[in-house]
């Protein structure tokens, strides 16, 4: 088969593909830890990991060696059926997270949707709340997703504009604010608490400290479930396991996704103990796909590697000198604001208006330089390398975000 070029297959996703995404223009056809290549064979840094979704590493052996062995045995089996991978990464990642059920799905969007199905069958079943009239509340500026109900409650006009008529049930108040969490759990009917413990999507936005202790505090006083949207920040992308642990809270409904697989196949997980998860019964919630043995057999293969790697104390360690770094940087130029983040999830804002082309612009030229970052938001721009960075890699990224914003000309 002919070869294509970067250039020939944009031309092909612009023809045959939908016009949903606005990627960068880089064609990459390989990847191996921190690195992926593209077509004409440059070399890059990592800088998105997939929207945290290949914490591992990219192909990581162990996952892949888990994909490859059990593609060979078993893929699908449906829950018609037992199969004799799911008990078995059911009860590991139980314990794992320390929760007593899990209800295994696919994507992040799902699993949200699962969370939010759970709590209003908890309220409705536990609290004895009025039929159909169950409120989850929820911030302003939240990402949890793109089905039609998760973008009910967003207030990005790109997310749901055109795209009604919406889902009731939610009341929307500012991220960060305890104040506003208070009054709204004083509403009538409001069974759960959705929230990112950092918000990714919105420009990695870092809650005061105590934010996510006090809310699930406020929470368990008006005997509403706090839910975690951990799928971009869990699985040690922040420098915990968990970003709630960072407060050590511990979640109702915990929601992960992404690194679950380490970006190898999509697997996504919702999980919580028995007094909630316990009110689904059989026929009132699934998926063909989820939790098939695929998906099993990698997701255990993953978060193995999670633990044995000691990726959140690697991503702790190297989040801070990145973070030293870039205020470094900052003391010396007028293009970059701010740096903020936990862990390796982390962003730069750039002294632009969120219209302009600044912080995309800059990230051509940081590809050019061998970085891959996208911006989120117009003037932010996300780092969130693999965990599996060295010291050393991490200095060279830092060494060509610093030439790029030295070198930089709009
Ligand atoms: C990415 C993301 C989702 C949605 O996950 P998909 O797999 O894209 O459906 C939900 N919540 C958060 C916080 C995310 O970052």
């Amino acid at each position: 088969m002919e070869k294509l070029s970067s250039q020939e297959l944009v031309q092909l996703e612009d023809r045959f593909g939908a016009h949903n995404y606005h990627p960068l223009p880089v064609v990459l056809s390989r990847g191996k830890g921190v690195h992926v290549w593209d077509v004409e064979g440059k070399q890059y840094f990592d800088f998105l990991s997939a929207y945290s979704a290949v914490n591992q590493g990219h192909c990581h052996p162990k996952i892949v060696d888990a994909l490859i062995e059990q593609a060979q045995t078993l893929t699908l089996t449906s829950r018609a059926f037992y199969n004799d991978s799911l008990g078995v990464y059911e009860q590991f990642i139980t314990h794992y997270f320390g929760f007593d059920k899990v209800l295994p799905m696919n994507t992040g969007a799902e699993a949200v949707e699962t969370a939010i199905k759970l709590a209003r069958k908890w309220g409705y079943e536990k609290r004895g709340i009025a039929e159909n009239q169950a409120q989850i509340v929820v911030c302003e500026g939240n990402f949890h997703g793109r089905t039609t109900t998760i973008i009910s409650f967003s207030n990005d006009p790109d997310a749901n504009k055109n795209f009604g008529p919406f889902t009731p049930g939610f009341i929307r108040i500012p991220y960060n604010d305890t104040k506003a969490l208070e009054a709204a759990l004083q509403q009538p009917n409001v069974v759960g608490f959705l929230v990112e413990p950092i918000q990714g999507e919105a420009g990695v936005f870092v809650p005061e400290e105590g934010y996510l202790a006090t809310s699930k505090a406020l929470c368990e006083k008006a005997n509403v479930l706090f839910i975690a949207d951990e799928v971009q920040t869990g699985i040690a992308r922040t420098g915990k396991l968990l970003a709630v642990d960072h407060e050590n809270v511990k979640p109702d409904i915990l929601i992960l996704g992404k690194a679950v697989s380490g970006g190898v196949y999509p697997v996504s997980a919702v999980l919580a103990n028995d007094e909630i998860m316990m009110v689904i019964k059989p026929g009132q919630h699934g998926s063909t796909f989820g939790g098939n043995p695929l998906a099993a057999k990698v997701a255990i293969a993953a978060l193995e590697v999670v633990r044995d790697e000691e990726l959140a104390d690697n991503a702790e360690r190297l989040g801070t000198i990145f973070r030293a770094e870039m205020n470094r940087i900052i003391e010396s130029t007028d293009l970059v604001v701010t740096v903020r983040g936990k862990g390796l999830l982390n962003a730069i804002i750039i002294n632009d208006t969120p219209e302009s082309k600044t912080a995309w612009n800059l990230c051509i030229q940081m590809k050019d330089n061998g970085l891959l970052a996208k911006p989120t938001h117009g003037n932010i721009i996300r780092f969130a390398p693999p965990l599996v960075m060295t010291e050393e890699q991490l200095m060279e990224c830092v060494a060509i975000i610093e030439k790029t914003i030295r070198e930089y000309t709009a």
